[in-house]
């Protein structure tokens, strides 16, 4: 089981999310134990007080050290990886989902404002990761998309372990066109070769048309292969 602790001032924004479709599922069936802890409970100041103006000149707040440092310190063991979303993170892909779900306890940090003392980065973080280049207001809905990406990789998590290996990053390609019921829709067909019941020629088409797509909207994806 991989074990999830998430570190936020905002954990109503978890609550619609964890009870919902794959991460419901996934807790259920014992493949993660999520758990969302109130960063303000960290807090020793009087008002529970968890940021503080940024040093040097110019505006904006920071998430104070000593609150992170006592909820990492509390919920961290020699098997824990600490992640920090930030714009400023390396760029979160699919093989990084898959990499995190082999992991045995994630805790995640949700920054706000101008995000995070550095101070709690070198020490306590091991990994930043970035969800694109945007800005974001907070980091929950970060750590929302890398948990729903990282989920989908745990075990039997997916009904259908080949819809893994077939979807768009898992080949290095998007994925193809697809259709289901009615064959056909305001004078739109579905594509006759997928009712024909040919499994090797529909295979064909598929790996041309993902390949086709592939070039026209994500072209660096074939870098490296040769173009093809
Ligand atoms: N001052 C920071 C900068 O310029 O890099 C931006 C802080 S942002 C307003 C507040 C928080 O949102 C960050 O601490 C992070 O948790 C989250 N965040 C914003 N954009 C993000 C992104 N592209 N990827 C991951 N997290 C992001």
């Amino acid at each position: 089981m991989l074990f999830i602790d998430i570190i936020t001032l905002f954990p109503v924004m978890f609550q619609g999310i964890k009870g919902t479709s794959m991460w419901a599922r996934a807790q259920d069936m014992g493949a993660v134990a999520l758990n969302i802890w109130n960063l303000r409970e960290f807090s020793r100041s009087k008002q529970y007080k968890v940021d503080a103006p940024v040093f040097g000149h110019g505006p904006g707040m920071l998430y104070r050290v000593e609150p992170l440092f006592a909820a990492v310190e509390q919920l961290r063991s020699d098997s824990s990886w600490v992640v920090n979303p930030s714009p400023s993170g390396k760029v979160f892909t699919h093989e990084d989902a898959r990499r995190l779900a082999h992991k045995e306890h994630l805790i995640f940090l949700c920054g706000h404002y101008e995000g995070i003392d550095q101070r709690v980065i070198d020490s306590l973080v091991d990994e930043e990761v970035s969800i694109g280049d945007y800005v974001l207001t907070g980091g929950e809905l970060a750590v929302m998309v890398i948990i729903d990406a990282l989920i989908r990789f745990l075990p039997n998590v997916l009904g259908d372990s080949q819809s893994l290996e077939e979807e768009s990053f898992s080949r290095g390609l998007l994925e193809y066109p697809q259709y289901t019921r009615p064959e056909i829709f305001r004078c739109q067909r579905v594509p006759e070769i997928l009712l024909s019941g040919n499994h090797s020629r529909i295979d064909k088409w598929r790996e041309e048309k993902a390949v086709e797509k592939t070039k026209i909207i994500r072209p660096d994806l074939l870098e490296g292969k040769g173009g093809m």
